[in-house]
């Protein structure tokens, strides 16, 4: 048998590594376009920042592929021919597959502002942002982040860690409001001004100015600034690499469409990662996955039904995790942005606005439903333990402990919890706390 992926991301790399330890003896080709060797893309800051080198940020060695006799084509695809089993690639020879696998990940979506072809003006995706980046950005003094998400803050870290001033123009009135609950929001907005960060709310570009030589020199904001800036960084979220699959004639819709096999409208041709939309999620799940977990599971669960093991894809328990200027962020199964009918939000927050947890629970037994925190390192496996087995509130209050990650370093906040827990909640009785280990 002969598997043949296209894109060499965290989705179809695990699909590689997957399949080749179910079939030993198929051959199996990566292709992709952006790099020889597959690396992390969350990692791409920190080559910025300076804290890791490219070597430092491939997960596998180089020899690992050749050892594993996974085939590397550092080439584009740029068509599929699904009756004919075969793929066609910019540089070298077209490929014949018995299988393949779509991994083509995700692309920015950028509007059409004028002036976005300026010089110094650039979305933020892969190595070729990172490359022109780190040029671009060589004696600024001043930037401009658009766009209120994950990439922003990113961004901002990034700029700043260069003593580069930031103004960052979030179009919402809060801080990812369409994610976090007002307290998280107020929190970070008042972190990331803590940090000399120009963050404005209610905010969006109009239109990028440039000088004579066709640089960016500064934008226009809606709330009628003109504020100086020599780059601007634009992330304003990503969408779905469609190119190949719609040059092949698969149904796509924001995503690649796929069944709960990851199979899409051609039978034997396979989706996953960011670049796919399943047809039907599950209730609570959302159509486009777009994380690193969910890629790596995602080509996990693909493999298999590739090589022969026919297994339904389930994400299971939500989780995410993220890092707004040294604020850690986790949340672990649904915490709605907006009160919502029915689901009880238990809030503590420490006084000196670093440290955050929520926990949301419902119904007559009161089972917790989702937790966020900022600035407090939850232990997943306790947090998924909880969710999963519907666990009333107050025996989580008081086993809060358990879920403490690193107890040896972090100061012990579960005394004041569970005093603003009574107090939040007079009526709702809280175990006497147990000690750690006992969940
Ligand atoms: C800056 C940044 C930071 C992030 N940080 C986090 C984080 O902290 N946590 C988290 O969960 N997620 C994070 N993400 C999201 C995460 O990186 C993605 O969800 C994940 O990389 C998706 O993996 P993928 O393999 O599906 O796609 P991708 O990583 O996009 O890989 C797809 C690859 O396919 C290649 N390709 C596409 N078309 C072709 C073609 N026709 N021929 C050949 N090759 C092709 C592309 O060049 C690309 O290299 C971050 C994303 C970015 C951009």
């Amino acid at each position: 048998m002969h598997f043949v992926i296209i894109g060499n991301g965290i989705t179809g790399v695990s699909a590689a590594i997957t399949a080749r330890r179910l079939l030993p003896e198929a051959r199996i080709t990566l292709v992709g376009a952006e790099s020889a060797h597959h690396y992390s893309r969350p990692a791409l800051m920190y080559l910025y920042l300076g804290h890791l080198r490219y070597a430092d940020v491939k997960p596998h060695a180089d020899w690992f592929w050749a050892e594993n006799r996974l085939e590397l084509l550092h080439d584009e695809a740029l068509g599929v021919h699904t009756a004919a089993r075969t793929v066609q690639l910019a540089a070298g020879p077209s490929l014949a597959y018995d299988r393949l696998l779509l991994a083509t990940g995700s692309v920015p979506r950028i509007p059409g502002w004028p002036g976005r072809q300026l010089r110094g003006v650039q979305g933020f995706y892969g190595l070729p942002d990172l490359e022109s980046m780190s040029r671009d950005t060589q004696g600024v003094a001043h930037a401009v982040v658009v766009g209120g998400g994950l990439i922003g803050v990113e961004l901002a870290e990034m700029l700043h860690s260069r003593g580069i001033h930031v103004t960052w123009l979030v179009r919402e009135g809060r801080y990812w409001q369409s994610v976090l609950p007002a307290e998280e929001s107020a929190m970070l907005e008042a972190h990331i001004r803590d940090q000399h960060i120009d963050l404005q709310l209610t905010t969006e570009l109009r239109e990028l100015r440039g000088n004579a030589q066709g640089r960016v020199q500064a934008v226009e904001t809606t709330t009628g600034q003109v504020l100086p800036a020599e780059w601007v960084g634009l992330a304003t979220g990503v969408q779905p690499n469609l190119v190949l699959a719609q040059a092949a004639g698969l149904a796509t819709d924001r995503g690649i469409l796929v069944d709960e096999m990851l199979e899409t409208s051609a039978p034997g041709v396979y989706a996953a990662g960011d670049c796919a939309q399943h047809r039907r999620p599950a209730p609570g799940e959302v159509a486009v996955e777009q994380l690193w977990y969910t890629g790596r599971m995602q080509g996990e669960t693909v493999a298999h039904t590739i090589c022969g093991e026919p297994t339904p894809y389930r994400r299971g328990e939500w989780f995410n995790s993220a890092k707004f200027f040294h604020l850690e962020y986790q949340t672990y199964g649904r915490v709605p942005a907006q009160p919502t009918a029915g689901i009880a939000s238990f809030c503590w927050q420490h006084p000196n606005g670093k440290h955050l947890l929520r926990i949301n629970f419902c119904g007559a037994d009161q089972a917790v439903t989702g937790v966020n925190t900022l600035g407090l390192r939850q232990r997943q496996d306790v947090w998924e333990h909880w969710l999963r087995e519907k666990t009333p509130i107050g025996t989580v209050v008081a086993q809060l402990a358990a879920a403490n990650f690193d107890p040896e370093f972090a100061r012990q906040h579960e005394p004041a919890i569970r005093r603003a827990f009574a107090q939040q909640f007079p009526s709702i009785a809280v175990e006497k706390p147990r000690r750690k280990g006992l969940w």
